[in-house]
């Protein structure tokens, strides 16, 4: 007992201890969620360097993928022909001799590659200009650490203010040291039956990996754990909600079809099932958990608000949980003006408080949602917290579900108070998840799918940005901010720094102030913004106040910026074909012609070429997530963090055969103990994971 506390208490230990990490190491790091040894030993790379086979420069023929290590001896920009882009050119030199490489779009790299750096450059080998390396991949060689790792396969870290991958290796190798103390959970028997390495080993060899093998190896039976992890918790959810008694709301036909017959427009085929189906459900004392699916501009929200009326109409309330404030504030303006007569639209955020249009205070709220005054309330996860009260809350309605944790929606559906069973639950996303894969991922969830557009939606113009010709897009841009239009930038990471070296945010806002822009009044948005700088920054872009906003792809959620007619992607490859097609589902919500513009951040391998002409040619986002899904097939792709399904660290869309190994496990476990007791290991893991989701 004494020895396995302690051995817990090792994992705990913080890793701002630890020699080379300072206070400001220490702080950047907590930025990234790594404060202990475990959470270092959990925060996994995002990419591996092979950097064991660098071959001598002399040997080096075009059309080859290689890695070299050298030293730059001359950095220079200079900008191409058409005066927009910066082409950097770089001689690197090893003891066989030396080759150019070449970027496009990568200014600062004369930043951080200076004569005399060591690197390892990877990438293809051209001839076009003379034998080169274009938009090679580089990496920093720093002494300290080239010396430990020369010649093997290096993991690549994400990171935040002053980090270096050295600082981020150094943590790492520091905690692996530890990792004897991190106990096996996943039960010996599935490890046999699937030849799984062990988790110490796996833990290891994920973040230094003696072979490539062994590093997909390792990845294989950690995306097993999160699977298995994920479908334990939401079969256990799943079957617990099954037991429970549900708030039996009426289908009251006549006001249902009154408010439907007011509308401004009709209701597609779509809508109008989806909305019957959900009306029946919740006329059951089963508790519903449907997921509503519609792609961007679906018209999901007027479905949610038809079923609230008719809540309404025999005294439910039903609260809407949006994922940002912006958002809930939309839907509290949108839903007030429409339906405002029928029944009383309130929101409630940190910052917003309001009965219809009528600002009201914390306490004035909280005794309107109590004593039922408010039928229909919008909300972040401020109405999550333990002193709202409903009156009778009959249904909750989460808006693109997967930004919210299982916990979350339990905190409102197991609210004490509602005597006559618990409220139903209606998701909603825009996330197009492909077919196949929403089979083993919900199973049993219902779905109701809102395949058609409002008739009168135009499609948006879509186009793959060649080499060269960005001036004609530029001006299109130019064009339709001179009508008053309005311009989203949507760039994939911020950190200049980071070695996939795509431009950021900063560097595109740069190039664009001083410009092709700089009569225009742009706005920057990145992670790195506080929420209310965010939030202040969205609302001029909202409100008009902003031409163009350019930022990471916090924008990606559903707002609504009926002006906005040009969505322009930088480094258009860097993103998931489903993500893609929800950032382009950004415009084009209006009256106007709209325009989603792909810009490649260098040259595009055939996949990719393939993948991005897809997005041009469909704008139906099931076809794309399934193109996805067929595109990228099973390739090590680390994370999906750019993809739309961000509840795994590790796994994506492409593992779809895991996923459903995963589910068959959990369902026999949970069918053999639904407790787990038989495996106190593994209850234990799936204990910390439900906090893990509850605290992200
Ligand atoms: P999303 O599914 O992306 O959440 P919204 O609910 O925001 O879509 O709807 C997008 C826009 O389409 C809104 O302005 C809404 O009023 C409008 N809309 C919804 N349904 C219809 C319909 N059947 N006919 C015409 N316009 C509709
Ligand atoms: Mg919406």
């Amino acid at each position: 007992m004494l020895l396995l506390k302690t051995m817990e208490e090792v994992l705990k230990k913080e890793v701002r201890f630890f020699k080379g990490v300072g206070a400001i190491k220490a702080r950047d790091l907590r930025r990234l969620g790594v404060e202990t040894v475990n959470d270092a030993l959990f925060a996994f790379p995002f990419r591996h360097d092979d950097l064991s086979n660098a071959i001598d420069i002399e040997k080096i023929k075009p059309g080859q993928k290689v890695t070299v290590r050298g030293t730059i001896t001359v950095i220079n920009n200079h900008r191409a022909k058409n005066r927009r882009m910066v082409i950097t050119e770089a001689i690197i030199e090893d003891e066989s001799g030396s080759i150019k490489a070449v970027w496009f779009h990568q200014g600062f790299l004369t930043k951080v590659l200076k004569p005399g750096t060591v690197v390892s450059l990877a990438g293809k080998v051209d001839d076009r200009y003379g034998l080169s390396l274009v938009n090679p991949v580089y990496e920093v060689i720093s002494k300290n650490i080239a010396t430990k790792h020369t010649g093997r396969i290096v993991p690549v870290y994400r990171l935040a203010g002053a980090l270096t991958q050295k600082v981020r290796r150094l943590v790492a190798e520091e905690s692996i040291k530890y990792v004897g103390a991190i106990e096996e959970w996943l039960p010996q028997e599935i490890i046999d039956h699937e030849k799984f390495v062990e988790v110490q080993e796996a833990i290891s060899q994920m973040h230094f990996p003696e072979s490539l093998e062994k590093a997909s190896e390792a990845l294989e039976r950690l995306k097993f754990d999160e699977f298995f992890l994920h479908q334990l918790l939401h079969g256990k959810a799943r079957r617990e909600l099954q037991t429970q008694k549900a708030s039996m709301v009426p289908f009251n036909e006549v006001v249902v079809k009154e408010v439907v017959k007011e509308l401004p427009f009709k209701l597609t085929n779509a809508q109008k099932k989806a909305t019957f189906a959900i009306l029946k459900d919740m006329q059951r004392e089963k508790p519903m958990n449907r997921l509503l699916e519609g792609d961007v501009g679906t018209g999901k929200t007027v479905v949610a608000a038809v079923v609230a009326i008719n809540a309404k109409a025999s005294g439910w309330q039903t609260a809407i949980l949006a994922p940002t404030e912006i958002l809930a504030d939309q839907h509290a303006h949108t839903l007030h003006r429409m339906f405002g007569d029928r029944v009383t639209v309130g929101i409630y955020t940190r910052t917003k408080r309001r009965v219809g249009e009528k600002e009201v205070t914390k306490k004035q709220m909280l005794d309107a949602l109590r004593n039922g005054k408010i039928d229909l309330v919008v909300g972040t996860h401020a109405l999550l917290s333990d002193d709202v009260i409903f009156n009778a809350l009959g249904l909750i309605v989460v808006d693109e579900q997967h930004r919210f944790g299982v916990k979350q929606r339990k905190a409102l559906k197991d609210r004490e108070g509602d005597a006559n069973g618990i409220p139903h639950l209606l998701s909603m996303t825009a996330t197009p998840i492909p077919r196949s894969l929403a089979l083993v991922l919900y199973g049993d969830l219902d779905r109701s799918l809102l395949n058609e557009y409002p008739v009168g939606r135009k499609s948006i113009n879509t186009f793959l940005i060649q080499e060269n010709k960005e001036d004609d897009f530029y001006q299109k841009m130019r064009d339709e901010m001179d009508k008053k239009r309005q311009v989203f930038v949507v760039c994939p990471i911020i950190e200049e720094s980071d070695a996939l070296g795509v431009n950021s945010v900063n560097e595109v806002y740069n190039n664009f102030v001083q410009g092709p822009f700089a009569d225009y009044r742009l706005g920057m948005l990145h992670g790195k913004l506080k929420t209310q700088e965010k939030d202040e920054i969205m609302e001029r872009f909202v409100n008009g106040d902003l031409d163009m906003v350019i930022s990471t792809t916090v924008v990606e959620v559903g707002v609504d910026v009926p002006n906005a007619t040009v969505m322009f992607i930088e480094g258009a490859e860097r993103f998931g074909l489903a993500q893609l097609h929800q950032l382009r589902g950004r415009v084009g919500r209006g009256e106007f012609q709209s325009f989603c513009f792909l810009h490649p951040s260098g040259e595009l391998s055939p996949l990719a070429k393939q993948r991005l002409s897809a997005l041009v040619k469909s704008q139906d986002g099931f076809y794309l997530a399934d193109q996805d899904l067929k595109l990228r097939g099973p390739g090590n792709i680390f994370g999906t963090e750019q993809s739309g399904f961000e509840q795994f660290k590790l796994g994506s869309f492409a593992d779809i055969d895991l996923i459903s190994s995963a589910r068959d496990y959990a369902k026999d476990y949970l069918d053999e103990d639904p407790e787990l007791d038989t495996w106190p290991q593994l209850k234990k893991r799936l204990l910390e994971y439900y906090e893990e989701v509850h605290f992200e």
